[in-house]
Formats: structure tokens, sequence, C-alpha cells
């Protein structure tokens, strides 16, 4: 009887295997597509004289930092962006910085400043940011294009949240009405998306280190937004059947003595619970660098007084 009843149970996980497992949102191909939708953008300015340029600042040297803001330049290059990269030691002044900022507000060839975050501890990000021209501010991080997003007037979205909103909408065009619970409050990303989300007509939940009963808040959710940094946080126990699960967050484990990369929602787990799910790496990383080199058009365009023949943003 108990022989039995094993051969049953993996007969029936092997099923709910083949009929359940959730769908890949593929961020590497979405990514594509966006860029492909930018370069031709890039194409439509260049025959009105107009090249976007995307200026890119990193303070230190550290390693993932690095990456990203290579990978940045790198995909840049390949729309037809002009690329133009900035590297200050550890030490450098806040002036200095201000100073090249500054240059760069004034400078007709530049369409996109980004400031890569983190800075060192002697420099005020918020100053930093805040001294970026707003309409060449592609990560939409400073105060004023955040206050726009929060009062729902146009403004530079930020590329992660973004990049999450496109992903859910190439798998579900309608998100009213959803019940979405996004995990994690930061400026960057809980904040700006749960605003994207009620946009979106979505009732938003923001849940965070001090929420109690967590497990119980997010099984509710319709949508789950994870954007925490704790490697394989959300389990299969925390999601609703059928939930549609966006993983933000980057986090390096070693496993088998290998490096490897994760995200804060378990992947293996979550997949046999949810419709659909992003993987790490592979899905929201090329997608927030995919809407960077969207922002940066965007703004050259509305800078340039360019109405573009695509409305990039509704790609999806
Ligand atoms: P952050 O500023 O550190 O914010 C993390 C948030 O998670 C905070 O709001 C924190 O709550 C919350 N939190 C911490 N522990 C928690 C727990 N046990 N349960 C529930 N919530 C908890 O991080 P972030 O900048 O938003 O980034 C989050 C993750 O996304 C990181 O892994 C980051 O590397 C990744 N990321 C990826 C991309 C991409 O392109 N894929 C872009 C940006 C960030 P409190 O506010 O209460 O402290």
């Amino acid at each position: 009887m108990f022989g039995k009843q094993l051969i049953d149970s993996d007969y029936i996980k092997c099923l709910n295997n083949l009929i359940m497992s959730a769908k890949i949102i593929d961020g590497k191909l979405l990514a594509t597509k966006v860029k492909d939708q930018v370069s031709s953008a890039v194409t439509e300015l260049s025959h009105k004289n107009i090249f976007p340029g995307l200026a890119t600042i990193i303070v230190g040297d550290d390693p993932a930092s690095s990456i990203y803001v290579k990978n940045k330049g790198k995909s840049a290059k390949e729309v037809g962006i002009k690329s133009f990269q900035y590297a200050f030691p550890e030490n450098v002044l806040e002036k200095d910085l201000l100073k090249l900022i500054n240059e760069l507000n004034l400078n007709n060839v530049v369409d996109g400043i980004l400031v890569q975050l983190p800075l060192p501890s002697h420099i005020n990000s918020d100053l930093v940011i805040d001294s970026i021209d707003p309409s060449k501010d592609v990560d939409g991080f400073n105060v004023l294009n955040a206050g726009r997003i929060f009062i729902g007037r146009d403004g530079v979205i930020p590329c992660t949240p973004l990049g999450c909103l496109l992903m859910l909408r190439s798998v579900n065009k309608e998100l009213r009405g959803k019940n979405a619970v996004i995990i994690g409050r930061s400026n960057i990303v809980g904040k700006p998306m749960a605003q994207l989300l009620l946009n979106e007509d979505c009732t938003v939940t923001i849940v965070h280190s001090k929420t109690n009963n967590i497990q119980e808040i997010v099984k509710e959710a319709d949508i789950v937004i994870a954007a925490v940094g704790i490697a394989n946080l959300v389990k299969s126990n925390w999601i609703k059947k059928d939930a549609i699960a966006i993983d933000v967050g980057i986090n390096r484990i070693k496993l088998e003595g290998k490096n490897k990369l994760v995200g804060d929602i378990d992947f293996n787990e979550v997949k046999e619970i949810a419709s659909f799910i992003s993987p790490v790496p592979g899905g929201v990383g090329p997608m927030t660098i995919a809407c960077l080199l969207m922002n940066t058009v965007l703004q050259c365009s509305k800078r340039n007084n360019i109405v573009l023949t695509d409305n990039l943003i509704n790609l999806f």
C-alpha cells in the first residue's frame, strides 16, 4: 500500500510537472523586441539629423557596478545610441561629480545621464541625482520625475519597474482589478512599481521587512513582484495558484562550490504553482537595460519635439 501511494504521488507529481509548470517570461527575448523598436526609433531620429546620446558615470571599482555600466554602454551602441562613459576613483570629490553633471546637462549631444548607484558614503547621492536635468534623468530617479509618476503625470519611468510592467503586459493585457503585491519598498523599484500598477488600476499592496503575516498577504496576490535582495525568499506556499510572479532580485550565491545568480523567488518551487514566472538571470535584468535605452530615445525625441511613429511604451 505504502509503495503504491508513492508511485501514485510520483505519477501525479510528474503529471503536474507536465500540466502545471508555469510559462517562462523570457526577459531576454522581450528585451530584444524592445531594442529592435528602439533601434527603429534611432533610425527615424537620424533621418532628422538627431542622434541620441547616453552618458554613464561610475564611481569606484565595484565589479558588479562595472559590469552593469559596461553592459549599458555596449547595449546603447548596439541600438545606435552614442555612449559616453565617465569613470571616477572612489575618493572623487562631490563637487567634481556635480561639475561633470552640470556640463552634461548643458551638452546637446547628451540626452540621458545615468549615475550608477550606490555612490560612496562621502557623496550625497540625493544631491547628485537631483542635479541631473529632469529631461535627461533616464533612470527616472530624481525627485521631480519621482513626483510626477507619483501623481500620475507624465515623467520618466524608472527602468526596472517599467521593464516589469512591460513583462506583465506581455502575458496579460488586462491588469485592471488585479490584486498586486510588491515585496520591497525601495525608491528605485518597490515604490515606483506600486505607482505604475496603481495607474493600471490594480489593487496594490506593498510589503516589507516589518510586515506581519507577509506570506498570507502574498498568497492573496494575482501578481507578485519581488524586489528584496534575499535569495529564494519566496516559496511555493506563498503563491496563489496561477499567479504571475516577477522576480527583480539579483543574489549571488555559492551552490555546489560554484557561483550562481538567483532571484528572490524560489524558481524551481514557484514555477509549479504560478501561471507565469520570470527567471533570474534572463528576466528583469535584460528588460531594465532595454528600458534604459527606451527612456534615452524617448527623452531625446521629447527634447527635440518629435513624435515618434511608434509609441514605444505601448509595445506589448
Ligand atoms: P533595497 O533598497 O535594499 O530594498 C529592499 C527592500 O526589501 C526593502 O524595502 C526591505 O524592507 C525589503 N525587505 C528586506 N528584507 C525583507 C524580508 N525579509 N521580507 C520582506 N521584505 C524585505 O533593494 P532594491 O534596490 O529595491 O533591490 C532589490 C533587489 O532587486 C536586489 O537584489 C537588487 O540587486 C535587485 N535589483 C535588480 C534590478 C534589475 O535590473 N534586475 C534592478 C534593481 C534592483 P525595509 O524597507 O523594511 O528595509
